[in-house]
């Protein structure tokens, strides 16, 4: 599956589950704030397993250091689409969301999430980048977004620090569902890979889902970027967007009553309907 498409879904399935409205799963509530934050978030757990090679976008978001942990993962994980796709690789991610979560501030002024702050700092730039929201950027716009991010989510992040586990384990699972829905699959079970047995190899729909390096495949979209994923991924994508304005108009009426009144009066008189 395209990056664009991994962030997109990573968003709605937050959206889906943290919050409570019509249309949604409400599985791990959370106010306006949280599902901002989170959302975003999620748009970049959903693309971490991608961190697996050195020339990926992630690897080049943030130099030098995406750089040098791109290395570090295709080293350990054996390439792209190795290690990183499979329950071993994505429960390392989810453990290393737990102890980021867990480093927190208790300060005069409130709970300064420090460690959801970092990994988000990473996290957020990754998925504006997979989204091209700044299309001609260079090194040191990325660097000056994603420290302007990690400084909101240290701040404004939800006290419970489970949050970001959760938007971790969103992530990865939405990727690996991703990738394995496109013709590539992925390799679940390493370290172990279990080939299939030569005569299984020709048949018709196995040689499709158990492929013949090992990797499982329920290759429903076709190849990655198929014109079937983007059909798909149109209505995901619309799910995000309104999901997060509806946070958004929320937080702005808890925040900026006074502006937001201001806003609708003006709207309408301009329309005539005041
Ligand atoms: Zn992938």
């Amino acid at each position: 599956m395209m990056g664009g498409h991994h962030a997109a879904s990573g968003a709605a399935a937050w959206v889906a589950i943290a919050s409570t409205g019509p249309y949604t799963l409400g599985w791990y509530p959370l106010d306006a704030a949280g599902i901002l934050i989170g959302g975003m978030a999620t748009a970049g757990t959903a693309l971490v397993l991608d961190w697996d090679h050195r020339h990926s976008t992630v690897a080049q978001s943030l130099p030098p250091l995406s750089n040098i942990i791109a290395v570090g993962i295709e080293n350990a994980s054996g390439g792209h689409r190795q290690g990183t796709h499979s329950l071993l690789g994505g429960a390392f991610f989810v453990v290393l969301a737990m102890v980021a979560g867990q480093i927190q501030l208790h300060t005069d002024w409130g709970i300064l999430s420090v460690g959801a702050g970092v990994l988000c700092m990473f996290l957020i730039n990754i998925a504006a980048k997979a989204l091209k929201l700044f299309p001609k950027s260079g090194w040191i716009t990325n660097w000056l977004f994603a420290l302007t991010m990690a400084g909101l989510v240290t701040w404004f992040a939800p006290d419970q620090w489970t949050w970001l586990p959760v938007s971790m384990l969103t992530g990865v699972v939405v990727h690996i569902v991703g990738d394995m829905i496109t013709t590539g699959g992925v390799p679940l079970l390493w370290p172990v890979v279990i080939k299939p047995p030569k005569f299984l190899r020709k048949l018709p729909l196995v040689k499709d889902v158990w492929k013949a390096n090992g990797a499982f495949s329920i290759p429903l979209l076709g190849r990655a970027g198929s014109r079937r994923e983007w059909l798909v991924l149109i209505p995901v994508s619309a799910y995000a967007m309104v999901g997060m304005c509806v946070a958004a108009w929320a937080l702005g009426n808890v925040h900026f009553p006074a502006a937001l009144a201001f806003g609708s009066s003006f709207m309408n008189t301009l329309l005539g309907t005041g």
